[in-house]
């Protein structure tokens, strides 16, 4: 029932005057406040749903991008339309890169989207039952093959989750217009999306804390919720239930018992034994490599967490992503660098996020020229897995036919103003 337009991601060029807003039924309404105060808008919402079926956004002059209209427990809200997200301008809320430039297009399997919202099947269970905890594995980290094979994949990883729930809260969109993004802002586009979501049946808000962004007036009511998020961890003789933990790295500290894993803004620590921790850095080399505390850069972690025997939250898998000071992902310190001059250039731009998978994808795609310029970073060399992914994106960068702007790292960063 849903079709989708087969149009390229936008170009700025079609970006609209009446962009940041929607029409509703017979109405024009700004996104932000229909985002922030649905409830203002119920009538409008249902008026829409019976008499026009969807809603529809304002991004572009040149064709008008419609939107589900989602109703959840009396709630209504707007969500992309399957597949839909790269008709949307850039700039624009619902934009998302397009699934051919994204890691997702491998999980068709995972991730089942209906009338009612998001459904994702996690290969690790929330809910276990026996005696001891068979640790799931981390996905090594992604095989450098040429001209791999995209099958499709039935359950998702933590690795793909975050880079989903990343993808979906466009936070791997750069925008000039949207200026530094905080952790407070990262954690509002999150929870939207979540609340959007199940996981392996569960309500993905009730499953998932993202750290709430710290304020010292409301430390005691943030408490209260992480100590009821922690409430509904327990065991119940040999079933235990677990949950996630969505936060940025502060520090991992040595224990007699393992690690501390100290999160920002947050003061209850995570513990986890030290051969995990070990593991995690193995699979995660970017994200804990030496550079990747440096110049700001940040590294984000989605923890799968259950309560030890005391009752401490412990860490029993966890996915890392190295982020700019902005939350951008990068897949390198010198990625880090290059998304951050291409936001300093004031340029418009995507970062496609691989998942778990090993397809070839650009570092970044310019979405403010028509047509798109892929940006590729040539990094740390001599690994021969590194030599044959360079030959793999550059077959990729010739068939495709694309502008492509390259940074050897050896070199002065280029030019990256538009000309
Ligand atoms: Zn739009």
């Amino acid at each position: 029932m849903y079709s989708a337009g087969h149009r390229p991601a936008a170009d700025a060029g079609a970006a609209s005057e009446a962009a940041g807003q929607v029409r509703l039924a017979d109405r024009v309404v700004p996104i932000a406040a229909v985002r922030e105060h649905p409830e203002r808008y119920t009538s409008l919402f249902g008026r829409a749903r019976s008499e026009v079926g969807h809603a529809v956004c304002l991004c572009r002059t040149d064709q008008l991008v419609r939107l589900v209209i989602r109703c959840r427990a009396g709630r209504y809200h707007l969500a992309n339309w399957p597949a839909g997200g790269q008709q949307h301008a850039p700039g624009c809320p619902w934009f998302r890169s397009p699934s051919a430039m994204s890691g997702r297009s491998a999980y068709a399997e995972a991730i089942t989207v209906g009338e009612d919202g998001t459904s994702i099947r996690l290969s690790t269970p929330l809910t276990v039952r026996g005696a001891t905890a068979a640790p799931s594995d981390t996905p090594a980290p992604p095989a450098a093959s040429a001209g791999s094979v995209t099958t499709a994949r039935r359950a998702m990883g933590l690795l793909a989750l975050l880079h989903y729930l990343w993808e979906s809260a466009q936070l791997n969109v750069w925008h000039p217009r949207d200026g530094r993004r905080s952790w407070r802002d990262c954690r509002e586009l999150l929870n939207e999306q979540a609340g959007d979501c199940r996981v392996n049946r569960l309500e993905l808000a009730d499953a998932l804390w993202v750290v709430p962004a710290f304020q010292r007036a409301q430390a005691e009511r943030i408490n209260a919720a992480w100590e009821r998020f922690l409430g509904r961890l327990a065991n119940f003789g040999k079933v235990r239930r677990r949950g996630l933990v969505l936060g940025e790295l502060r520090a991992v500290e040595a224990t007699d018992y393992g690690v501390r894993i100290r999160l920002a803004h947050q003061r209850a620590p995570l513990f986890a034994s030290a051969q995990l921790m070990d593991r995690v850095r193995r699979s995660y080399p970017s994200a804990f490599g030496a550079q990747a505390t440096q110049d700001g850069r940040r590294q984000v972690a989605l923890c799968l967490v259950e309560r030890s025997r005391r009752g401490y939250p412990t860490v029993v898998d966890l996915a890392a992503m190295l982020t700019t000071s902005s939350y951008l992902p990068a897949d390198s310190s010198y990625e880090a660098a290059m998304a951050d001059a291409l936001a300093a250039a004031g340029r418009a731009f995507h970062k496609p996020l691989h998942y778990d998978g090993t397809e070839v994808f650009p570092d970044f795609v310019l979405v403010d020229v028509d047509p798109e310029t892929y940006v590729e970073v040539w990094g740390v060399r001599g690994r021969e897995s590194y030599e044959m992914r360079k030959r793999a994106k550059q077959s990729f960068y010739r068939e495709s036919g694309r502008t492509l702007l390259e940074w050897d790292v050896r070199e002065p960063m280029p030019v990256l103003a538009r000309s």
